[in-house]
C-alpha cells in the first residue's frame, strides 16, 4: 500500500459512502469495500453528499438495472465540485457484463475509477491512479482466483457474511449471474473456519455463509470436502451459535446435508431454497434440472427431521411459455409445501441470457394478474405461519434497536422470524428468550421470560 496515498487521504481527512444495490453477495463486497477504504485512512461519511469518495456498488440481475444506475450518476455531475480530492466509482457485477465499464466510462466523463466484482483487492492502486496520478482508473477482470485477507468493515452487529463459493455454473435459462461472475471457485475450508473464528472473537454468533450455489461448494477443490462436511467442521472447530446459508440448489441438495438438520446444534431451523416454479415444464425450460416431485420429496424429508423448520423461497412467474395450466401447478405448489415467506418476481428478460430470445413472451398484463394471485397467497400462508407462534417462547438474538420505537429492540429466531420487545443497546449481541403475545403482519412482539 502507498504510504504516498495514504498520508493524502489522512492529511485531508477524506470520506467514503458507498451506495449498495442487489443481494447479500453485494452487501457483503460493499463490507470489503468499506474495509478496504478504511484501512487506507477514509473515513464513513455522514452523509452522501458530503462524501469525498462516492461509490455505486451495482447489480445487474434486477430489471432495468442500467437505467436506474444511468438516472442516479447523471444526477452527480456536480457531485465533485466543492471536493479537492472527489471521487466517483462504480462497481460491482454489472460492470463485469461484456462492454458496460466502457460504456458507463465514454458515457460519464466524470465518472473516475470503474472496477469489478474480482478487483476490490487492487482498489489502492486505483486510487493512486486516481488520487496521485490524475488519471481515471479501470480493471474489470475475469482473474477468477480468490484472494484471501482483504479486510471487513462490519458494522458490529452479532450476524455476519462469509463467503464459501463464488461464482456459478449452473446456467439457468434466466439468469445472468454466470456470465458475470464466472465458473465456481470454493474458499480452502480452513480459510473458512478461520474466519469463522476470528469472527466468534469479535463477537459474532449467527453467521450466513454465502454462495450462489452453496450444495457445490468443495466440487473444485482438491481437498475432498462437500458442504455438509463443511458444516460439521465449522460446528464442531468454531464456537458459532447460528449458522444460516443461502442459497441452496434444489438439485444439489444432499441427504446428507438433510442429515445435519436437527443433528448440528449450531444449524438454524430455516432453509431458503428457491422452487422458481411448480410445473415441469416450466422447469425443464429454465434448465433448473429437478422436477416438481424431486422438490416436494426434499421438503417432506426436511420436515420429517425438523417438522418445525421454517422454508422459504424464491418463484418467478410469466416465464416464456408459462401457460395458465404451468401457473397453476405453481399456485397449487405453494399450498401443498405452506411456504413461511417467498420472495416473488414477474420473469423480465436480461440480456445475454437464452430465455431472453424464447418465443412464447408473456404478455405483461397476464404477468401482472398471475403476480398478484400469487402474492395473495403467498401472503396468506406468510399471516398462518406467524400467527403459529402467538403464545410460543422463542430464543431471539438481537440485533439492535428496532427502528419503530427506541424502547424496543429487535432480533430473529433460529427460523428467522422477526421479534420486537422490550429493550436496550446493552442486549444487542445477546441470546434473549421471549414469550410472543402479538402477531402483526409480518413480525412479532413479546416480552422477555
Ligand atoms: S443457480 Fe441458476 S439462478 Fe442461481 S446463480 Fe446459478 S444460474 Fe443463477
Amino acid at each position: 500500500m502507498s504510504e504516498e496515498l495514504k498520508q493524502l487521504i489522512e492529511s485531508n481527512g477524506l470520506t467514503y459512502h458507498i451506495e449498495t444495490f442487489g443481494c447479500q453477495m453485494n452487501v457483503h463486497e460493499s463490507e470489503k469495500i468499506a474495509g478496504v477504504l478504511e484501512n487506507l485512512g477514509y473515513k464513513p461519511s455522514e452523509s452522501k453528499a458530503a462524501a469525498d469518495l462516492l461509490l455505486f456498488n451495482t447489480c445487474c440481475v434486477r430489471e432495468h438495472a442500467e437505467a436506474r444506475l444511468s438516472g442516479h450518476i447523471g444526477a452527480l455531475k456536480d457531485h465533485k465540485a466543492d471536493k479537492a480530492y472527489g471521487v466517483l466509482a462504480v462497481c460491482g457485477c454489472m460492470m463485469q457484463q461484456k462492454d458496460a465499464a466502457h460504456k458507463l466510462m465514454r458515457r460519464f466523463p466524470f465518472v473516475d475509477m470503474v472496477f469489478g466484482t474480482n478487483s476490490i483487492h487492487k482498489l489502492d492502486s486505483l486510487l493512486e491512479d486516481v488520487l496521485l496520478r490524475g488519471q481515471r482508473a479501470y480493471c474489470v477482470e475475469e482473474d477468477i482466483s480468490i484472494v484471501e485477507d482483504i479486510p471487513v468493515r462490519r458494522d458490529g452487529g452479532p450476524c455476519a457474511f462469509v463467503n464459501i463459493i463464488y461464482g456459478c455454473n449452473n446456467f439457468c435459462t434466466y439468469c445472468i449471474v454466470p456470465y458475470v461472475r464466472g465458473r465456481e471457485r470454493s474458499r480452502r475450508a480452513d480459510d473458512i473456519i478461520d474466519e469463522i473464528k476470528r469472527l466468534c472473537d469479535e463477537g459474532v454468533s449467527e453467521v450466513t455463509l454465502l454462495g450462489q450455489n452453496v450444495n457445490s461448494y468443495g466440487n473444485d477443490l482438491v481437498e475432498s470436502i462437500s458442504f455438509p462436511r463443511l458444516l460439521r467442521r465449522i460446528d464442531a472447530e468454531t464456537n458459532i451459535r447460528r449458522i444460516r446459508f443461502m442459497t441452496s440448489h434444489p438439485k444439489d441438495m444432499a441427504d446428507e446435508l438433510i442429515a445435519c438438520y436437527g443433528d448440528l446444534p449450531s444449524l438454524c431451523e430455516h432453509i431458503h431454497l428457491p422452487v422458481q416454479s411448480g410445473s415441469d415444464n416450466v422447469l425443464r425450460r429454465m434448465n433448473r434440472l429437478y422436477t416438481r416431485a424431486h422438490y416436494l420429496g426434499l421438503i417432506d424429508k426436511l420436515r420429517a427431521r425438523v417438522p418445525d423448520i421454517a422454508i422459504t423461497t424464491d418463484i418467478i412467474v410469466g416465464f416464456p411459455g408459462e401457460t395458465e395450466n404451468d401457473f397453476e401447478d405453481t399456485l397449487s405448489l405453494v399450498s401443498e409445501v405452506q411456504f413461511d415467506a417467498a420472495f416473488t418476481f414477474a420473469y423480465s428478460k436480461r440480456k445475454l441470457t437464452k430465455a431472453a430470445d424464447m418465443p412464447d413472451q408473456i404478455d405483461k398484463a397476464v404477468k401482472s394478474e398471475r403476480l398478484a394471485r400469487l402474492n395473495a397467497l403467498v401472503a396468506e400462508l406468510q399471516r398462518r405461519s406467524i400467527s403459529a407462534y402467538r403464545g410460543r417462547d422463542v430464543e431471539v438474538l438481537t440485533e439492535g434497536i428496532s427502528e419503530r420505537d427506541a424502547n424496543m429492540v429487535v432480533g430473529r429466531t433460529r427460523t428467522a422470524k422477526t421479534v420486537h420487545f422490550p429493550g436496550d443497546a446493552s442486549d444487542i449481541g445477546r441470546f434473549i428468550n421471549v414469550h410472543i403475545d402479538e402477531v402483526l403482519t409480518h413480525t412479532l412482539r413479546g416480552k422477555r421470560l
